[in-house]
């Protein structure tokens, strides 16, 4: 594998981008039907399956992940939907909703607190839905969800078919979608994949694609099943991020040579880094126990601190962190630690914080 540069961006997304990966992307663009490209798609086209653990098809879409987070809605919902919620990014879920116009009823839990299968069980029971959706990692937060059980649960609850955001976790933590009977899944280029910003990326179940062909009215733009008979053919549907294209197949035979389990493996060891650190340190993580994600570590800001004044002393040093997100904005800090972070990039960022939370200047 070739070497990496030393890595000071730790943002939930977009991540790092290795030099390599960027150096792909400098390629010539070439006509999105040529023989070219679609040699380059079909290589794509087989590392997606083996990251999302599928034999089925997976979707490019260019835009980003909500564009295909509406779509999945539009394409499949007929009456209404069960939404999960626990966090901005599966809020944000059921606001689409609401903005197409779909029924929806909801499933919440506290944010910090993972989605209890058992509450999805009795919603299941109470009411009947199309589909059910659930964000698997919810970066805004930290903590990542039994998607595992709550697919179970699903299955033996109802016909719905499960929508997974699992925009902030594919790559970088266990994600079945065939293995766990998951319909529709969604990521992002610019997360644990660590490709720049630019592309979605969606599996798409036989149940799916079935329900999208008994659904009128999917849009464009957002039809799911021109997607996938674009897909068929070799292609997409409009003319793609061709470059981005290019560092997402970089990227893919990078994972491969990781080795996928290797990868998951990195990621929970990196969280558990972050964890171990925060305790010593005094922190106290914003996720419950047990539900904490692989990918990103939400932290409450330290006393006397506020996360800007953090961040702000972070950045003069050349460190990137992330700040709080939607209504944890004023109290929190996320350390992204997803793409290729490795624990010898975090031990750095972590001894900046030890210092800086020394310093009685900052602490006052
Ligand atoms: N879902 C989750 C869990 C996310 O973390 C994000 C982005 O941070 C999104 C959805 C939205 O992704 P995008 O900005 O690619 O539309």
């Amino acid at each position: 594998m070739e070497p990496v540069e030393p890595i000071r961006f730790f943002l939930p997304g977009p991540t790092y981008v290795p030099q390599a990966a960027r150096q792909a992307m400098t390629q010539p663009v070439v006509a999105h039907r040529s023989p070219s490209f679609q040699e380059t798609y079909a290589t794509v086209a087989e590392g997606l399956q083996r990251v999302f653990r599928t034999a089925g098809e997976v979707v490019v879409a260019t835009g980003s992940s909500t564009l295909m987070m509406e779509s999945a809605i539009v394409s499949t919902v007929e009456r209404k939907v069960l939404h999960l919620t626990g966090g901005a990014f599966s809020e944000r879920w059921l606001e689409i909703s609401r903005c197409l116009g779909k029924a929806a009823d909801q499933v919440a839990v506290p944010w910090g607190q993972g989605i209890d299968p058992e509450l999805v069980r009795q919603a299941l029971r109470r009411g009947s839905y199309d589909v059910v959706t659930v964000v698997h990692n919810e970066t805004s937060t930290g903590v990542m969800n039994p998607l595992e059980e709550i697919a179970r649960v699903v299955r033996e609850e109802s016909d719905a078919l499960l929508l997974v955001d699992a925009v902030s976790s594919l790559g970088g933590a266990p994600v079945e979608v065939d293995g766990w009977g998951l319909d529709v899944v969604v990521t992002g280029s610019q997360k644990a994949l660590a490709v720049p910003p630019g592309l979605a990326l969606v599996s798409l179940s036989a149940r799916a694609l079935e329900r999208c062909r008994a659904l009128p009215h999917r849009g464009f733009y957002t039809d799911l099943l021109r997607y996938a008979d674009k897909h068929r053919g070799g292609g997409t549907i409009t003319t793609p991020a061709v470059s981005v294209v290019y560092a997402l197949e970089h990227q893919l035979a990078r994972i491969g040579a990781e080795g996928l389990e290797e990868r998951w493996r990195r990621h929970r060891q990196l969280a558990r880094q972050v964890a171990t650190w925060a305790r010593r340190a005094g922190l106290t993580l914003a996720a419950a126990d047990g539900v904490r994600s692989a990918t990103v570590t939400c932290l409450e800001a330290p006393a006397g601190w506020t996360p800007r004044q953090l961040l702000g002393r972070l950045a003069e040093d050349g460190w990137t962190v992330a700040g709080g997100y939607g209504q944890w904005k004023p109290k929190t800090f996320r350390i992204g630690h997803m793409g290729e972070v490795r624990a010898t990039d975090l031990e750095p960022l972590l001894a900046a914080l030890d210092q800086l939370l020394a310093d009685p200047v900052w602490s006052a």
